[in-house]
């Protein structure tokens, strides 16, 4: 039998125990040293983003973001349905009703053409989620937001190092767009610290609040940085700081951040080219990238024609020892959510419920294994 090759092995660079040795012996082990700072700056400098502030999890950061654009109940919140749960459960805390647009056609990320006719004058705020680290249509959502003032917080969990090409030419990367922006580095995506996350503030009115929520609710940064006497409970807020541990792991990561990268993308294109014949004589897609948008090699997915056949091939592959995944079932399906949804049909998020596959995607994924996934899957008859 051959070897098993799982879905998502997560890489280690071979420096992050170092790192972590050193954060443990500079003897300041919490949140806010020398690694989240180092971390933020990067970030801030190589993308652009305002201002960064490291959290525990992606989930964490959609979580302040809703607290930063005071939400309250009965509040409407735009957001795709195929997506993850953290995307509408931060806004659901904060009592926000959650408003699902379907998919689009040829991706599984929100249609933005049909995001207008669901604003009221409760709606409160647009999440793109970018799928697969695939651009959402960006000037569009901006250009709806500006006209209706909502806010956009853009759930940018798979998409760190990836880009969106804008009417004007420019390039600007994914999480520097909206308002607010929430990264994750949970070991299942490019880059990673085991749990972790980003909030990116792009707009400069939710800087000094935003760390004060990221500080329990107190005004402790300020006073670290001298400019009150003393710190005390000024807001709403909660834990969201990593500690420095998580910090030191992550900063190994970002110190290989391209060679990770090319990896991913490597494997991806190889993935496309060697797949391409082979699953248009299937009826099978590959994944689209627009042409507005980079690819950060996130995921490499298939849609399938219907659901037998996605359920054969994972079957097919499983019997040869190789692990290929589907994803999210659509939130406005979902036991917890499925009464309190308005009850609009979302086809092509159904569909993609029921017909995409991921196929494994790790930067250690060798050549052979490669091959071997490939000349599986042609193997495979619907
Ligand atoms: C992974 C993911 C999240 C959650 O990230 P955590 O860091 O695990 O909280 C949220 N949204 C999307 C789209 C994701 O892929």
């Amino acid at each position: 039998m051959n070897k098993s090759i799982p879905f998502n092995k997560p890489y280690l660079t071979g420096k992050e125990t170092y790192y972590i040795n050193d954060a443990v012996n500079t003897g300041k082990i919490s949140g806010n040293g020398k690694y989240t700072k180092k971390c933020q700056t990067f970030f801030e400098d190589k993308y652009g983003f305002k201002k960064c502030l490291l959290t525990t999890s992606c989930t964490d950061a959609l979580e302040m973001a809703a607290i930063l654009i005071n939400l309250k109940e009965g509040d409407e919140v735009i957001m795709p349905s195929y997506t993850f749960v953290s995307t509408a459960n931060a806004f659901i805390l904060r009592g926000a009703k959650i408003v699902f647009v379907d998919s689009k056609k040829d991706h599984p990320g929100m249609d933005e053409d049909a995001i207008e006719k669901l604003i009221t004058d409760k709606t409160k705020a647009i999440v793109p989620v970018h799928y697969a680290g695939v651009s959402c249509d960006m000037d569009k959502i901006m250009d709806l937001a500006e006209t209706h003032r909502l806010f956009v917080i853009e759930d940018a969990a798979q998409a760190i190092d990836s880009y969106y090409v804008g009417k004007d030419g420019i390039q600007r990367a994914l999480g520097s767009i909206g308002h607010l922006s929430a990264f994750s580095f949970h070991e299942t995506k490019n880059i990673i610290s085991g749990e972790g996350g980003m909030l990116a503030i792009n707009d400069s009115q939710f800087e000094a609040r935003a760390e004060i929520i990221w500080e329990k609710g107190t005004n402790r940064s300020s006073f670290f940085r001298g400019e009150v006497a003393k710190y005390e409970w000024v807001d709403l807020g909660s834990s969201f700081l990593p500690s420095e541990i998580i910090a030191s792991f992550l900063w190994a990561q970002l110190e290989n951040l391209n060679d990770i990268q090319n990896k991913r993308k490597a494997i991806w294109t190889t993935y496309s080219l060697k797949l391409n014949q082979w699953a248009s004589n299937n009826n099978i897609k590959l994944p689209s990238i627009p042409e507005y948008a980079t690819n950060n090699a996130h995921m490499f997915y298939l849609t399938f024609d219907n659901n037998f056949n996605r359920t054969k091939a994972i079957e097919f592959l499983k019997s040869n020892n190789i692990l290929a995944v589907f994803h999210y079932i659509s939130l406005h399906t979902s036991s917890f959510y499925k009464s309190k949804h308005d009850g609009r049909k979302l086809l092509q998020s159904d569909r993609y419920t029921n017909t995409l596959l991921r196929l494994p995607m790790y930067y250690e994924l060798s050549d052979v294994e490669i091959d071997r996934i490939i000349n599986s899957l042609k193997e495979y008859k619907v």
